[in-house]
């Protein structure tokens, strides 16, 4: 690497500029933006991403399953890329920093390459993936990527996805062709992901930069109870089948357990329907939505082994039966270790505080991870608030990690 291409900054009031622009579109009163992934706003954020791409002399592309991005080609056509990016889609009224500081500190990384001629010996892709948040369906864009997603998701008879084929059709995104976005793995040498933290730990600890080493696996199951309705009143208590009652003790046991088990676990039940739901009749079904997660997947899988067992028992303590059905499982991804190391030493060149740090949120790079190297780089959340429009990022930490990208690329490629 030429020391020229080792000092360079990324320009931060031009970052800032496109983060201001950019959370003009989709803004909300408090604050948030609401940019649901092919939306209005959502189409309105790519174009005017495309126009930025153009403006900076970069070529534009977009793929089969809608993910845009600005190339800077190496003079080798047939050098591998280098793709760095993340999501410019949120949640409804989220917050400003969630996806779009790592698409624009992308784009600012190949703009600012580009315009001092330094010249990369590998292809260089910013690209913002379609659907991260899951209006549609998670995690979508890179997905299509690595080729898990065809036309067969989306026209199942199962679910009704009308509405989803609607908001491909409008957005361009043909169904027949989705799988032709799968990349070739040896065509890619790594993904970079820059992104804040929604969580406290680097904002408490006064530290400017997360090195994600691990990102959670996570799994999800409906369990239901099944008891039986009776007369509120005139059953007896050891007579009754309370389907509530066992599906409460369980969520008891299962918080309990699985984090007192498994240290770096987390469980949540996010919900509880009963049936038939009514002031006079003892519960005949209580239906739960179970999560749990945790960075190690066979960890995950000895969590998930002890949520069964646990909703078993509960159910036989309260003379119920009890389904268990998986919805979705993802293992824990563990990032590149190369990367990991390279990230570091550009924090270190850069006099950035860091530590390594797991991921309890899912991200494309866990994805990307699955074809190729993926490292990605965390900034802090103050307050560890996310999701949401009170989501903030201190701008000195913003530039840190832009640079910090900047000089992994260099790294990298140069
Ligand atoms: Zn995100």
């Amino acid at each position: 690497m030429t020391s020229d291409g080792c000092n360079l900054r990324v320009n931060s009031e031009r970052l800032r500029a496109d983060f201001e622009a950019l959370s003009d579109i989709g803004a909300t009163v408090g604050g948030g933006v609401s940019r649901l992934a092919l939306s209005n706003e959502d189409l309105e954020a790519r174009s005017w991403f495309a126009d930025r791409i153009e403006e900076a002399g970069l070529q534009v592309k977009d793929d089969e399953v809608g993910n845009l991005s600005g190339l800077l080609s190496a003079d080798d056509a047939g050098a591998k890329t280098l793709m760095i990016g993340s999501h410019l889609d949120t949640v409804p009224n989220g917050g400003r920093y969630d996806g779009a500081i790592g698409v624009l500190a992308a784009l600012e990384c190949l703009r600012r390459i580009h315009e001092t001629g330094v010249k990369p010996r590998y292809h260089l892709e910013a690209i913002d993936f379609t659907d991260e948040e899951g209006t549609w369906k998670s995690l979508f864009g890179s997905n299509g990527i690595i080729g898990k997603i065809s036309s067969d998701d989306i026209t199942d008879s199962l679910t009704d996805n009308m509405a989803f084929r609607a908001a491909l059709y409008r957005a361009g995104i043909m169904l027949p062709e989705l799988q032709n976005a799968r990349r070739n793995p040896a065509s890619i040498l790594g993904f970079l992901e820059l992104h804040i933290e929604q969580g406290k730990i680097l904002h408490e600890r006064g530290l400017d930069i997360g090195i994600v080493d691990r990102i959670v696996g996570r799994a999800t199951y409906n369990v239901v109870y099944q008891g039986e309705a009776a007369h509120a009143g005139t059953t007896t208590a050891d007579e009754r089948h309370d389907a509530l009652q066992g599906a409460a003790a369980f969520i008891i046991a299962a918080h309990k357990r699985l984090t007192e088990d498994f240290p770096g676990g987390v469980v949540n039940c996010g919900g509880v329907s009963v049936m038939p739901e009514s002031f006079n009749v003892v519960p005949a079904e209580a239906s739960l939505l179970v999560e749990f997660r945790h960075p190690d997947t066979a960890t995950l899988g000895d969590m998930e082994a002890l949520m069964l067992e646990l909703a078993q028992e509960c159910a036989a303590a309260h003379r119920l039966t009890v389904a268990t059905e998986r919805v979705m499982h993802r293992a824990a991804e563990r990032m590149s270790g190369y990367l990991t190391r390279q990230i570091e030493s550009a924090c270190q060149a850069e006099g950035a505080r860091c530590m390594p740090i797991a991921s309890y949120s899912g991200h494309n790079a866990q994805i990307m991870n699955q074809m190729a190297p993926a490292g990605m780089i965390f900034l802090p959340s103050v307050d560890g608030i996310s999701h949401n429009p009170r989501e903030f990022t201190e701008w000195r930490h913003v530039e840190i990690g832009a640079n910090v990208l900047l000089r992994t690329v260099l790294q990298l490629t140069v």
